[in-house]
């Protein structure tokens, strides 16, 4: 062993300690998956040496052959893994495999519960990586050197996987990265040609270069043991470069482990090879699971970028839009330039037209499995329909395509699960029903129950009850679908059009006349508080309600532009009453003034009530209503 200088011993970051320790005690049944991990960073590591060797050839030092071997030892019970990639320097090493960098990583770490059987499932939303290495392994040694730097900068790394790691400087000839396992008892069986050539089968077949084990070459007795011969086990070539046909459903999966860092399959994927004016191919994939860090500004979004075969980017976020940012997988251009910088790829109008056509990829990959695996689709919705939420602000042209594509809650007794397709939805519409209607509100108990729906469950008419907080926000990018326009049924003067039969119109007409001096009277009562005053035909149950005018702020609206210090413009509700109401009946017959004008502030409170808001003057609503109480009770 070569000379170690400047020793030192670090202390894992508390979220790698956490990390490590969910890792052993939840993969044990899936241990073998530590070899995948491995490989995918070698070929990580070669594709950045192959970028960066573009404008620096000299990184190359020679050896241009890109290879990943795997060697192993019975005796000595070690696996090892050489790659000539990239390398890491002592800093890389102290920073890569010491400390997790994500953002939002400590946040997640909470979630965890110390329940193995219950944590186990996160560490899929995680992803597993280097660290994988102390499932199978009690000692790991990292011998590594970053292209570029002198022989005597290498690094060696080594660690027990429990609270810290050593690193040292040392000598080390070639670039790029050694890493010996030191093999746990019991787990021999890995320090085995066989057992490896198996492995890297299954899962790095994809791996675009190639993978190298020792020959097994029989022992001569009295002869000298031959030199090691090598042979490549894996397929090595690009996946995405082969035809659709050709390339397994497996094969697809174990790809996209490795471009996504996931654990976990895919839900879905879109492979495409476009010629003619823009050449291109590309593997689209949607995660089956929200990763972690989803709503994160900075978590890793875009898609892996090549050009002519060579790795030119991570997470090149210009090809598809923000609210489909959870898609992962590679676009390998023929038409970009190898020195393609994120700045001009934010102004190549290429990258424009790749970016609409990528997009509408997605979307049609996921009106297929809307349609044909409609169970899927409902997992898929449940990760990830809040950011498709985001879609149709961001994506004009695509509104109608998107809009296709989210599910609601709805009246029609799905428990507040959202699985109500706007196609579905108008499927099953009442005949003669030309509007889609919706309630938009803080949880779905409130909404379910809410006054403004009272009219509709007596006509059997659906409602899309909504109340994620984004709700509203997006209604107002959505006008119409398929020709049928979105009506809130909080909002305005209700007309249910042709719902509502010329009888029950003229019927409407005439109560409403009757009670022309009533709402005089509740307009001078409630003054101020309201914009408006009038008789509701939308109530069976509820004395009254209020509803919001065409152009004001919604409730939900409202309080998030309060939430974030914003000054929000007052508007005043419409008072609506019920006719037919008992309590109504009694104020219209009440002759004293005050308690009129008690009995109109306690409806209105209430109303406010119901509708999810909060009492501009609780005290003085406690105050009538107690007032009446002590009058009954005399
Ligand atoms: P990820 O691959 O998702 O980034 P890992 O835990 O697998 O996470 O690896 C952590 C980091 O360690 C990598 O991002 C890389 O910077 C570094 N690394 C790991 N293996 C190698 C390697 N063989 N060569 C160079 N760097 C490596
Ligand atoms: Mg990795």
């Amino acid at each position: 062993m070569s000379v170690e200088t400047q020793k030192e011993t670090l202390g894992f970051q508390t979220e790698v300690k956490q990390l490590l320790h969910l890792m052993i005690h939840s993969l044990y049944s899936n241990k073998e998956i530590f070899l995948r991990e491995l490989i995918s960073n070698a070929s990580d590591a070669v594709d950045k040496l192959r970028f960066e060797a573009l404008a620096k050839p000299e990184l190359l030092e020679g050896g241009a052959e890109l290879k990943i071997r795997v060697s192993f030892d019975k005796d000595a019970k070690t696996v090892t893994l050489e790659d000539n990639g990239i390398g890491m320097s002592r800093d890389d090493a102290v920073t890569h495999l010491g400390t997790i960098a994500k953002s939002g990583t400590a946040d997640f770490m909470k979630h965890l519960s110390g329940d193995q059987k219950k944590d186990s499932h996160l560490i899929g939303q995680f992803g597993v990586g280097f660290y994988s290495a102390f499932i199978v392994a009690d000692k790991v040694d990292v011998f590594s050197r970053r292209a570029g730097l002198a022989a005597s900068e290498g690094v060696h790394w080594s660690s027990k996987g429990e609270g810290e790691f050593e690193i040292a400087t040392v000598e080390k000839a070639d670039r790029g990265t050694r890493i010996v396992l030191h093999l746990k008892s019991g787990e021999d069986e890995f320090a085995d040609g066989w057992r490896l050539r198996n492995i890297i089968k299954k899962y790095s077949d994809h791996i675009a270069l190639p993978i190298e084990l020792p020959k097994e070459v029989a022992a001569v007795e009295g002869e000298e043991k031959p030199a090691v011969e090598w042979e490549t086990v894996n397929r090595a070539s690009a996946l995405w470069t082969r035809p659709r046909t050709e390339v397994k459903d497996e094969e697809y999966q174990e790809f996209y482990k490795h471009v996504a860092h996931d654990f976990e399959n895919p839900l879905s994927w879109s492979h495409n090879k476009v010629e003619g004016k823009l050449e291109y191919t590309s593997l689209l994939y949607v995660p089956t699971r929200a990763p972690f860090d989803l709503y994160q500004r900075e978590a890793p979004k875009g898609l892996k970028l090549y050009v002519q075969r060579v790795f030119v980017m991570d997470q090149a976020e210009s090809f598809l839009p923000l609210y489909l940012r959870f898609i992962k997988g590679v676009v390998d251009s023929n038409d970009l330039s190898l020195n393609v910088s994120r700045e001009i790829l934010q102004k190549d109008p290429i990258i424009d037209s790749m970016k609409s056509a990528l997009t509408k990829r997605v979307l049609d990959m996921l009106e297929k499995l809307a349609k044909n695996e409609p169970e899927q689709y409902q997992g898929f919705w449940k990760n990830f329909g809040q950011v498709m939420k985001e879609g149709p602000a961001e994506d004009f042209a695509n509104k109608e395509k998107i809009a296709g594509l989210l599910r609601f809650a709805s009246t029609q007794g799905n428990d507040g699960e959202q699985v109500v397709g706007l196609a579905d939805y108008l499927a099953r519409a009442k005949e003669g029903q030309d509007k889609i209607y919706y309630l938009t509100g803080e949880t779905y108990a409130q909404v379910k129950n809410s006054p403004h729906l009272e009219v509709f469950r007596k006509k059997g008419i659906e409602v899309l009850l909504l109340t994620d907080r984004i709700d509203e926000w997006l209604m107002s990018y959505l006008n119409d679908f398929d020709g049928k326009s979105f009506v809130d049924v909080a909002r305005g003067d209700l007309d249910l059009g042709n719902l509502d039969s010329e009888e029950d119109k003229k019927a409407a007409e005439e109560v409403a006349k009757s009670k022309e001096g009533l709402v005089e009277r509740l307009k001078t009562a409630l003054g101020d508080s309201v914009a408006q005053v009038r008789v509701s035909h939308r109530l069976t149950d509820s004395p009254a309600i209020l509803a919001i005018g065409e152009q004001d702020l919604g409730l939900q609206m409202r309080q998030i532009l309060e939430a974030s210090g914003q000054k929000v413009p007052d508007s005043k509700p419409i008072f609506e009453f019920n006719p037919a109401h008992p309590l109504i009946e009694k104020l219209d017959n009440e002759q004293s003034d005050e308690r009129f004008g008690d009995l109109s502030h306690i409806l209105f409170d209430q109303a406010a009530l119901a509708a999810g808001d909060s009492l501009k003057d609780p005290a003085a609503y406690v105050r009538r209503l107690n007032k009446l109480l002590v009058e009954l009770s005399v």
